[in-house]
């Protein structure tokens, strides 16, 4: 597609006015960009060991899925949420839920599958947010990029709880009241609501729009699944996933265009836990708000900016959060967030403006710090590098947490809106070498190597 080629994924104008134009791409790869580079990620360590059966029943779960993806690209989704043909979806899931070990397991298995058929009931939902569960197993219309196409499409995917970084999260999650006092004390009217479910997990299948590139790290469920204002919720992170693009774009974007503090390391001990905190924090982020916190306006009068700045709020409370009421309990310090929060911003900037709300965000976040000197641009040799203090860049972040305070989290929308114009990417001046820099470079992406649902003969029980 000779449009593809000539495409300039940091081309924020032209890209943001292509959202909803997307209904009937079929390329694995978005958003179109001259080239990708691939890192591969194996799924099948992180896999249960359950049998050739089971494997079997992923394998044709997969292969319905796909079926089902490519229907919807030709005729489209036949209601809100539902598949085509439902029916190899369910049965395979039934097959699958029947032989995992945990009798909550199967139920939970059972119950999605009842839904692929008939719909989320508030029953089916209900029963869901109580069970407890080591695999889950989901099919669904889920959520894509947001800049690519606002409906769910055809997803599956396995994952089994990550017992050492969930021990993490509910150790961070326990500290709500510190998390409480900390907020009022950059704001005497911010107050945290209540947080999602958060389970930590390692992803070992992956088949349809989700298996496509790029990689999402976490889901929302059920709101991924198009039902929205369910009282249960539950965020499915894959921990295997973010690794994987931490260690092959995150860390080395942080190489090459940043000097602040000790710099990123993904391998290192004492970044353990800072991932997964970091997109809990990030969670934490979104429910932030003011008693007169209300996106209704923001929302009517420029939905995009409604949503990064959104994104923006989650990733500044929730870094300030990790950094400084979780950091001391779990033995990193606050120049370790730094160096992760900087490393993750570069990523998702590289990813292109224009075409995802959380890449906006943190090009604005970047831009922001620019901006008011707590990062500066020093020629590195062969290009632009980033330079600046941990605690300088720490105080730029509770200098825009103020501000996202006042102009986002009070209600209304031109504050917001100037808050977007002065630091977004549609002023591209203050990061202009960076991006001139990562526009010469390919977009990053991991392919799930899933070889492990086939080569069933030396997959024995247990
Ligand atoms: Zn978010």
């Amino acid at each position: 597609m000779a449009d593809a080629l000539a495409a300039d994924r940091f081309d924020h104008a032209s890209n943001l006015s292509r959202t909803g134009t997307y209904r009937e791409y079929r390329s694995a790869f978005w958003p179109p960009s001259a080239g990708y580079e691939l890192s591969c990620l194996d799924l099948g360590p992180a896999g249960p060991g359950l049998g050739g059966e089971f494997l079997a029943g992923l394998a044709a779960l997969k292969s319905a899925i796909e079926a089902e993806w490519q229907r919807v690209k030709e005729i489209g989704v036949p209601a809100r949420r539902r598949f085509n043909d439902p029916a190899p979806v369910a049965k395979a899931l039934r097959e699958i839920g029947g032989r995992l070990p945990g009798e909550q397991d199967r139920r939970a298995a059972a119950l999605r599958a009842d839904a692929v058929e008939g719909g989320y009931s508030d029953e089916i939902l209900a029963e869901l947010a109580g069970l407890k569960e080591e695999y889950t197993l989901v099919a669904g219309q889920v959520s894509t990029w947001y800049g690519k196409e606002v409906k769910g499409l055809p997803t599956a995917f396995a994952c089994r709880r990550d017992g050492v970084r969930q021990a993490f999260v509910d150790a961070a999650s326990g500290m709500r009241e510190e998390t409480g006092d900390y907020l009022r004390s950059l704001h005497p009217d911010l107050k945290l609501g209540d947080v999602p479910a958060f389970g930590a997990a390692e992803l070992f299948f992956m088949a349809g729009e989700g298996n496509l590139h790029p990689k999402h790290i976490a889901y929302f469920l059920p709101e991924d699944e198009g039902v929205k204002y369910s009282p249960f919720k539950k965020t499915y992170y894959f921990a295997n996933t973010h690794e994987a693009l931490l260690r092959s774009a995150s860390a080395p974007l942080s190489e090459e265009f940043l000097r602040v503090g000790d710099g990123f390391d993904p391998a290192a001990e004492r970044f353990a836990a800072v991932p997964v905190l970091g997109v809990l924090g990030h969670e934490f982020g979104h429910f932030v708000h003011r008693p007169s916190t209300d996106f209704k306006e923001l929302n009517a009068a420029d939905r995009w900016v409604s949503v990064t700045l959104q994104e923006v709020a989650a990733d500044v409370f929730g870094t300030l959060i990790l950094a400084e009421v979780w950091a001391e309990r779990f033995g990193f310090t606050a120049a370790d967030v730094i160096s992760y929060y900087l490393a993750e911003c570069l990523r998702y900037t590289s990813r292109g403006l224009g075409h995802f709300p959380d890449s906006d965000g943190m090009y604005l976040q970047l831009s922001y710090f620019r901006q008011f000197s707590a990062l500066a641009f020093e020629n590195g040799g062969s290009g632009p590098v980033l330079t600046g203090d941990p605690e300088v860049v720490l105080a730029g972040l509770r200098s825009l947490a103020r501000v996202l305070a006042d102009a986002l989290l009070a209600g209304g929308s031109d504050q917001a809106r100037k808050l977007y114009r002065a630091f977004g990417p549609a002023t591209p001046a203050p990061l202009a070498s960076l991006v001139e820099e990562l526009r010469r470079r390919p977009l990053k992406s991991v392919e799930y190597t899933q070889e492990h649902l086939y080569s069933r003969a030396d997959q024995g029980q247990g």
